[in-house]
């Protein structure tokens, strides 16, 4: 069926994959070959990623087979625009639906223990444009953590910070004990008086210091905003943090890290006067029709978290904590070791004695094991395409019901390939057997907690 257009002309996607796609879809026989190739595809990935590979990817988290099938939900092919009860819509017959995202922002209430929620944005990427839209204006200077100490696009400026045309400058970090440093932020943001300090961390091992940064710029009326895309479930569940608690003005994180609910964005606050800049810019200045399944799947999920969050991130920082020490004494040099490795669900190995992160993430990748390269604070921020770090999480071993004894097992499967450069080949057998006794997802209501 040769229909396609055959210029060439830029693309920012690998061409090679792209006209493989082509040549392919040039040789079925019929659209529903082509539609059976995209459910092939996602079988594959199912039997492979979610069946017999230790997922270690940090931002990656296993929903309840509940909350999966809410995603499919008859709600999720309905439209919803504005905000919730009748007369706030543009459409009619949204009566169920309110009552779905009523309890969804009521439940997200009840997890962050705060006064205004919302559930609307498809990830905290957007969150994080919609707190930039609401507290700043363009031309304004913020300060925002480098991506070398594990800062993130977001608040970066080629990321929502950048569009919004804000003036950015870096958070000082201590690059050891990778924590913000005290001293030096005194000293700089008197200079610069940012506006907003946006504390947002996609490497983020140990707690900050919120309030201490807080008192220092609410002198100028500056505003601390916490992105907490990684930590959110850690946060709603006390083992990390209480960012609103401690002075921020607003907290935004994504469902889909150690939250362990769909891909979504959440943002919570306190202040009744930040109600309408934020709601304003999320509709109708980000969100139409906003995926009412994923909100569903959202409010669920929150009472997973409610019920089950305490012991699933308690592990998940046990067994982080479990994997950074057994990594390394198997030769790994793994950061902060002098102080416990880690407080989250990460933790980051400086991979440089074995080609950098590309190539310890690859090699890995080969034995069934999935990580990803990082930037790491030795990198220049340029350096973002091969950086020295490797950041490994534990959020999906945890929730396959995996402990520190298991941690040490896959401290070993790793080692092997990286220290003892053992053929991948025969590494990839072991794993697989090892995964396959782990295929029930715990920390929800149909399984309970792991025996
Ligand atoms: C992952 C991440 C984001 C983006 O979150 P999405 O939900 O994927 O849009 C924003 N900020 C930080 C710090 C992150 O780590």
């Amino acid at each position: 069926m040769a229909t396609a257009t055959r210029e060439e002309g830029f693309e920012v996607h690998d061409a090679q994959v792209l006209s493989k796609t082509r040549a392919f879809l040039d040789e079925c026989r019929s659209f529903k070959e082509m539609a059976q190739a995209v459910e092939d595809a996602v079988h594959r990935n199912e039997e492979w990623r979610g069946k017999r590979c230790i997922n270690l990817l940090a931002p990656e988290a296993p929903t309840s087979p509940k909350v999966r099938n809410l995603l499919a939900a008859e709600i999720g092919t309905r439209a919803a625009e504005g905000h919730i009860g009748r007369v706030n819509r543009w459409f009619a017959g949204t009566g169920y639906i309110d009552e779905v995202e009523a309890l969804c922002v009521e439940l997200l209430k009840r997890v962050f223990k705060c006064k205004y929620a919302d559930h609307r944005l498809m990830g905290s990427m957007l969150g994080n444009m919609a707190v930039y839209w609401a507290l700043t204006e363009p031309g304004d200077v913020i300060m925002s953590a480098a991506q070398p100490v594990g800062g993130h696009s977001s608040n970066r400026g080629d990321g929502p910070a950048g569009f919004r045309g804000l003036k950015i400058v870096d958070i000082p970090f201590d690059p050891v004990e990778l924590e913000v440093d005290m001293d030096l932020f005194r000293k700089v943001a008197p200079l610069v008086r940012p506006k907003v300090v946006g504390l947002g961390m996609s490497m983020t091992l140990f707690p900050y210091p919120v309030r201490s940064m807080v008192e220092i710029i609410s002198e100028w009326g500056g505003r601390l905003f916490f992105d907490g895309a990684h930590q959110l479930g850690l946060i709603g569940a006390g083992f990390f943090q209480d960012p609103l608690d401690e002075g921020a003005a607003v907290l935004t994180g994504s469902a889909g890290k150690t939250f362990g609910g769909p891909q979504s964005g959440i943002m919570v606050w306190n202040d009744p006067n930040l109600t309408q800049p934020i709601t304003s810019a999320i509709f109708p200045g980000l969100a139409a029709t906003h995926q009412v399944n994923r909100v569903a799947a959202l409010a669920y999920s929150a009472a997973e978290m409610l019920q089950f969050g305490q012991a699933f991130m308690k592990q998940i920082v046990a067994n982080a904590q479990a994997l950074g020490a057994a990594l390394a004494e198997r030769g790994l040099n793994v950061l902060c070791s002098h102080k416990g490795y880690t407080q989250t669900h990460q933790v980051i190995a400086d991979v440089s004695s074995f080609g950098g992160g590309i190539a310890a993430a690859r090699a890995l990748e080969r034995t069934n094991i999935i990580t990803n390269k990082n930037l790491i604070p030795k990198d220049k921020p340029e350096n973002w395409d091969s950086p020295s770090g490797l950041r490994i999480g534990t959020i999906e071993v945890t929730r396959l019901g995996m402990g520190p004894k298991e941690m040490k097992t896959i401290a070993g499967f790793a080692a092997r390939v990286l220290v003892e450069k053992e053929n991948p080949e025969t590494v990839v057998k072991d794993v697989m057997d090892f995964r396959s006794a782990y295929q029930t997802i715990y920390f929800c209501f149909e399984n309970g907690l792991p025996r």
